[in-house]
């Protein structure tokens, strides 16, 4: 049986591979696996040795949240078959992910993306992009 549960990614772009990584470490005993897409992460659950409830999944999720260091600033919201995690407060993720060191990991054949303003290094140019208007605020 084919079962694909989706989890929209809102306020989190760029963050679809460190998600999918995290939830695929916490799944794998299960045979299950998440794939990072664009804005989303599919969990794919099709060949999981037993049934992997929605509450479960709800779990695995703030616990990957708080891994990132980002648990404060996002909810995670199950909506019928679909679960959302949202970025209520943008500052506290941004926060949470450079305390973390989650954004410092060295990742192969990704290049770092630096602020001019103040140094701040991050891979995914999305982060880098929201966090150059912390600099114009006021302009
Ligand atoms: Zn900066």
């Amino acid at each position: 049986m084919v079962r694909v549960v989706e989890v929209t990614l809102e306020g989190l772009q760029g963050l679809e591979a460190e998600f999918a990584t995290r939830l695929t470490e916490r799944l794998v005993d299960v045979g299950g696996m998440a794939l990072p897409k664009s804005g989303s992460v599919a969990i794919d659950l099709s060949w999981t040795s037993r049934e992997v409830s929605a509450q479960e999944l709800l779990r695995l999720l703030r616990s990957v949240l708080e891994e990132l260091g980002i648990a404060e600033g996002c909810e995670v919201v199950l909506d019928e078959d679909r679960l959302v995690v949202r970025a209520k407060d943008r500052d506290a993720v941004l926060e949470g992910l450079r305390r973390s060191g989650a954004l410092r990991r060295p990742q192969a054949g990704s290049e770092l993306h630096q602020c001019p303003h103040c140094g701040y290094v991050t891979p995914y140019e999305e982060l880098l992009r929201e966090h150059l208007k912390i600099h114009y605020i006021g302009l």
